[in-house]
């Protein structure tokens, strides 16, 4: 999608702290972190959100979530934990209309969230 700005960071034509991408998912760096660790798995596939996922993105939806888990180790938070969180819609606060799971860590994180 030309107007999306994650689908821009995929194609590398705006600049961003990538950690991580192959042919189904792209990592990086969230540009304003809410943890010492704050990292954004997208598919490199414009998908709007949660609701607009299908049983046909089984696959991409494993790799999202192993990536996190491999990026977790490699940015040491694996033992001390961490979360995983797909915000959806308003009251969710979604900002960015291109699915993304964040994964938060390397500090206590507060439950409920806000
Ligand atoms: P949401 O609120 O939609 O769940 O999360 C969107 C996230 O994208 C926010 O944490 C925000 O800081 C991050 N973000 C927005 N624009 C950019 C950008 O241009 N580059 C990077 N690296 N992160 C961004
Ligand atoms: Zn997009």
């Amino acid at each position: 999608m030309t107007d999306c700005i994650f689908c821009k960071i995929v194609n590398k034509r705006i600049p961003a702290h990538i950690v991580h991408q192959d042919d189904a998912v792209t990592a990086f760096r969230d540009i304003n972190p809410q943890a010492p660790t704050h990292i954004l798995i997208v598919p490199n596939q414009h998908i709007g959100g949660a609701a607009q996922l299908t049983r046909d993105h089984g696959a991409m939806l494993a790799s999202l979530y192993t990536t996190a888990a491999r990026l977790a180790e490699t940015d040491g938070i694996a033992e001390s934990g961490y979360r995983l969180v797909i915000n959806e819609g308003p009251d969710a606060g979604q900002s960015v209309f291109h699915l993304h799971l964040h994964l938060l860590g390397g500090r206590r994180l507060g439950w409920p969230p806000g």
